[in-house]
């Protein structure tokens, strides 16, 4: 069997085993249209390597034969970039993938038709190519709100293809390109061999890791009112404390604990789903009122973390004092209802090299429970200093 031959012998069988575990991750996640894409560039490419193995060594195969294989590894391209683009859920202008897809197609077959020589016609084809491959790259390196490790790979394999397919083009513009499609290609499949295994490797890993990252955000998300739960919380406390234990000019962290005040009576009198809906209005409340870099966690049902990074304890109580006015000045609507809510709030600072957050947390806790004792409706601060005094700052009201 020819050398060119056994190359694209191996590459296709080696993409039919990728194929059939890349099926088994789009059946896995069916509704993930990037995927589906992905796995027609898969499909486009291992097809377009088995047709090609009926090309003749030296001279041009049947154009019915050429259109149909590099219709094949344009898909495959295209498909490439499409699924990218799904991937980071930017659209497709179906106008430009047709294009890609059609149009070096359609001046093969143009230049064919005048008699344009096999070597030109061949160079209109790889430098089509170039454009969905460089554009793949693209969508990759370019700012995302999201970056994962897994798609450096195949930034890496589509960067390679278009070094190959551009140095191809050239070779064939400057008329170096060896005669036979044998010189022709080899280095390319050597370039394939590799790309190919990062790319859909690089896929996979891609799907995985995207997955992972959703379940984490998952079981981070307190579902009802979207904020941080408590096990979300730990990130962005170990977050703080590593920043606050590097640096001992550390800036201090303000810590709030609210708690609604009288929630059961409010489930009792309306009833829970009035009760969730209350929570979701007093979480949307507090994070709304607070800055972006606050932290606001669902710390549980009716009591909510705030960390404040940078507050000392006068800002704390200046926000907690907002917070508290927020909920007081407008009652929650819900289920027809104008439900007037109140909180409490215990304020504790986590000074520079004084202790940890969890103990500030525990602080916080401490002039949450003598808020409630007071009376409820009132911020108290624990203050260390008076012993284990928590005092309050703000009367009922
Ligand atoms: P206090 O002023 O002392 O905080 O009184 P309270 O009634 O707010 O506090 P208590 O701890 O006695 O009751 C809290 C209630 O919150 C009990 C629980 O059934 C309810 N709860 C907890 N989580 C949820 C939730 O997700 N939805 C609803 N509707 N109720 C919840
Ligand atoms: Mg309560
Ligand atoms: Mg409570």
């Amino acid at each position: 069997m020819h050398m060119i031959d056994n190359a694209l012998l191996t590459a296709t069988l080696s993409r039919a085993a990728f194929l059939l575990v890349f099926l088994t991750v789009v059946l896995s996640q069916p509704k993930e249209r990037y995927l589906w894409h992905w796995l027609a560039a898969l499909v486009g490419s291992s097809l377009g390597a088995a047709l090609m193995m009926r090309f003749p060594a030296n001279g041009e195969p049947a154009m019915a034969v050429s259109l149909a294989t590099y219709f094949l590894f344009m898909i495959s391209l295209a498909g490439s970039w499409s699924g990218m683009r799904l991937f980071y859920h930017r659209r497709i202008d179906r106008r430009l993938l047709g294009a890609l897809l059609l149009l070096p197609l359609l001046t093969f077959a143009l230049l064919d038709l005048c008699h344009v020589a096999l070597h030109y016609r061949r160079l209109v084809i790889t430098a089509a190519c170039v454009i969905p491959a460089a554009l793949t790259v693209f969508e990759i390196v370019r700012p995302a709100s999201e970056r994962l490790f897994s798609s450096i790979v195949v930034a890496l394999a589509f960067a390679a293809y278009t070094v190959v397919l551009a140095g191809t083009s050239a070779a064939l513009l400057l008329d170096l390109a060896p005669a036979t499609l044998e010189g022709l290609n080899y280095p390319s499949f050597a370039v394939d061999r590799v790309a190919s295994i990062l790319v859909y490797f690089g896929y996979i890993a891609m799907a995985g890791e995207r997955a992972n990252r959703a379940l984490r955000q998952q079981a981070e998300t307190d579902q009802l009112t979207g904020l941080a739960n408590r096990h979300g919380a730990q990130r962005a406390l170990s977050r703080l404390e590593t920043a606050r234990t590097a640096d001992p000019e550390s800036p201090r962290a303000g810590v709030l604990l609210a708690d609604i005040d009288h929630f059961k009576r409010i489930n009792d009198t309306h009833g829970h789903e009035v009760g969730d809906s209350v929570i979701v209005a007093v979480a949307a409340r507090l994070r709304g009122t607070v800055r972006n870099g606050d932290v606001v966690v669902r710390w549980g049902g009716e009591e909510f973390l705030i960390l404040l990074p940078g507050a000392d304890s006068a800002a704390a109580r200046a926000i907690a004092e907002r917070l508290r006015d927020a909920m007081i000045r407008t009652p929650v609507h819900a289920a027809g209802h104008d439900i007037p809510v109140t909180l409490s709030i215990g304020i504790a600072e986590a000074a520079p090299e004084g202790e940890t957050l969890s103990a500030t947390i525990v602080s916080a806790d401490r002039a949450l429970y003598r808020a409630k004792r007071q009376g409820r409706d009132r911020i108290c601060v624990d203050d260390a200093e008076q012993g284990d005094s928590a005092t309050m700052i703000r009367p009922l009201s």
